[in-house]
């Protein structure tokens, strides 16, 4: 079944060892694209590389809410440099994240801010990260919608690892955002979940794994997740959506292609 895992964290230290035949295993298993999202400057430099090192793999550059205690202009200026790479697809993961509480909200939100409109001057969409802070997120980017230029209209971003209630999938897919899903649909107490995942436009559902986070049923806390489980989670949405498995990936294939502007499929 051919995939794209739209959101993995490939340059994290958890795959030092074994990011070769991790990213290997996926492609045999079907994944066709890997899109790597950075957290911070490192780790977008990390995924430039990684982008740079395997021809299926992209990378999204920016800086994750969890690190933006010390934002700055000249960080803004350093992600605005990162991006002119020809395999950086996004802008991202950026967003609000109030679980963790590493940085103050009002320094998150001016972050957050400071790379959508970067995002829309650059015409890149954005990859969101949503953590106890749906209402604000939702706010901030109904903000932000009216400034894109005509080809992000319908096409702003993705609300990453989707995890908050029906009313805010419904603003988002009304502010033309899509919605990626992860492990979290395949764990046992998530029909909540699944109802929003199930009812989705087809054009705007994607699947990730956020590898090496959420790793879905039948590993769950068994093992770290990897690119390659990707296929857990579209079976999945697959079986929800009552839809052949083929169709799905399709679907979702189509979707981050055009969400992202990816070149046609070429051999991994
Ligand atoms: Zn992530």
């Amino acid at each position: 079944m051919p995939l794209i895992d739209t959101h993995c964290h490939l340059d994290f230290d958890a795959f030092d060892d074994i990011r070769d035949e991790m990213v290997q295993e996926a492609f045999n298993a079907g994944v066709t694209r890997i899109v790597n999202p950075g957290v911070d400057l490192d780790r977008s430099r990390a995924a430039i590389a990684l982008a740079d090192t395997y021809p299926g793999v992209y990378a999204a550059v920016g800086i994750h809410p969890s690190s933006t205690a010390e934002f700055s202009d000249a960080m803004l200026d350093e992600v605005r440099a990162l991006a002119d790479h020809p395999k950086v697809v996004a802008i991202g993961e950026i967003g609000l994240d109030y679980h963790w509480d590493d940085s103050p909200h009002d320094v998150q939100r001016i972050a957050l801010e400071a790379q959508l409109a970067l995002a829309a001057a650059l015409g890149l969409p954005v990859i969101i990260h949503n953590r106890e802070a749906s209402e604000d997120v939702i706010d901030v980017l109904a903000a932000w919608v009216p400034s894109l230029p005509p080809d992000l209209r319908d096409r702003p971003g993705v609300l990453h690892s989707f995890s908050a209630p029906q009313h805010i999938a419904d603003r988002a897919l009304e502010l033309g955002f899509y919605l990626g899903f992860t492990g979290p649909v395949t764990f046992k107490n998530a029909d909540d979940l699944r109802t929003i995942a199930a009812r989705v436009p087809d054009d705007r559902i994607l699947v990730e794994t956020d590898a090496p986070f959420l790793t879905p049923h039948p590993y769950r806390g068994k093992r770290p997740n990897k690119p390659a489980y990707v296929r857990f989670v579209a079976e999945r949405l697959a079986a929800l959506r009552r839809m052949p498995d083929e169709t799905f990936a399709a679907q979702s294939t189509a979707n981050a292609e055009r969400l992202f502007a990816l070149p046609p499929d070429k051999p991994a």
